[in-house]
């Protein structure tokens, strides 16, 4: 039997990207959707074939539903922390969109709370399940460009559409480092299979939408044997995407690293030649969805589970921390190592 999925929240990566992705899927199958709007929910059920409509008023009765096995939610950021928990008390299954939640905070009380109902939690890291970046970690893992010694990683887009929740700071829990940067924070991770020891942030917005949030967010981060990192993200420019990372015998670039739909160009640069490789995106949101369904039926803990969401947050913070304080900050994971 297919995991039955209810989804949570009916905005734009929902509807383009979550809804069709579950009508590809082996073992997950939409049985209910949840939005504020139940005439729109009503609507979006009809066409993509769920019976089971709800509201965030009742959201709690998905409960008694014998048909919803999972959730995934694809709210507002300060939304996934109050979703994830009333999920859990309703015994489901937890696929989380990123940013797992506004705070450290936040992520280890989801953490908690889905042990205690005993119901696995996931993080949507789709890019973990994108072939182009499985292939520059395949490459670094070979020793392809020797030693790695510097990564340079870069995601940016214009978002500045006055009633968008990502520019307020209540709703979002921050700017572009939140929203997109998490993509580089993340790709350094997986990429060197390693966490960042220390941070240093700098911060700015130069227009009026950006009064909330930060919209141009410049980090370095320090891994262990000396690697560093620079991670580069905007809200104010133009689509910007892709990675670098220079080793001691040669660097890899992979351009568009982090949206859904353009091929991935990989090049491997080893002494004098230059070798670029396409990849196709992938179906990557599908394939989240059924490797979690299959972590739910294997009783399995998922890779991208709430440790990795907790991860990126704690790394967030610090940078957001440096920034403010104009200084070095080590990366302190005790709560990781405590919610283990
Ligand atoms: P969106 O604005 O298009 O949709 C948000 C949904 O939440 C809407 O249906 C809206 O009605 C609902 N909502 C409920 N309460 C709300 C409130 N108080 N204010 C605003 N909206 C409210 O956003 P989106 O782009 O679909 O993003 C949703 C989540 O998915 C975010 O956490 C985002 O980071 C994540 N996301 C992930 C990816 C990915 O590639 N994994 C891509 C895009 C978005």
């Amino acid at each position: 039997m297919p995991v039955g999925y209810a989804v949570v929240g009916l905005g734009n990566f929902a509807l383009d990207r979550i809804l069709p992705a579950l009508m590809r899927t082996r073992h997950s199958k939409l049985t209910a959707v949840v939005s504020g709007d139940l005439n729109k929910a009503r609507r979006i059920g009809a066409k993509y074939g769920a019976s089971r409509i709800y509201n965030y008023d009742s959201f709690d009765s998905i409960k008694e539903d014998p048909d919803v096995d999972a959730v995934h939610i694809a709210l507002p950021n300060s939304m996934h922390w109050e979703y994830t928990v009333r999920a859990a008390k309703a015994g489901k299954h937890v696929l989380c969109e990123k940013p797992m939640a506004n705070s450290p905070a936040e992520c280890l009380n989801m953490i908690e709370e889905c042990r205690k109902n005993n119901v696995k939690l996931m993080i949507g890291y789709r890019v973990h399940f994108d072939p182009g970046n499985h292939e520059a970690i395949r490459l670094i893992e070979d020793g392809a460009i020797g030693y790695p010694k510097f990564i340079m990683a870069a995601f940016s887009q214009r978002t500045t559409e006055p009633d968008q929740w990502r520019l307020n700071f209540n709703l979002s829990g921050g700017g572009a480092l939140m929203d997109i940067g998490i993509y580089c924070i993340n790709a350094c991770r997986y990429l060197l299979d390693n966490e960042p020891e220390s941070a240093m942030g700098m911060v700015s917005s130069t227009e009026p939408a950006f009064a909330e949030v930060d919209e141009n967010v410049l980090a370095l981060l320090q891994f262990p044997e000396g690697i560093l990192a620079s991670v580069n993200c905007s809200y104010g420019t133009r689509r910007v995407d892709g990675y670098v990372v220079d080793g001691s015998e040669g660097w890899i670039e992979v351009r568009s690293a982090f949206d859904y739909w353009t091929p991935r160009e990989v090049s491997l640069r080893r002494g004098d030649s230059i070798t670029t490789r396409k990849f196709d995106p992938g179906d990557q949101v599908a394939a989240e969805i059924d490797y979690f369904s299959e972590c739910i039926e294997a009783n399995i803990e998922p890779a991208p589970n709430g440790l990795e969401g907790l991860k990126d947050m704690i790394i967030i913070e610090s940078i957001y921390r440096s920034a403010r304080d104009g200084c070095r900050v080590p990366v302190n994971y005790q709560s990781v190592a405590s919610a283990a």
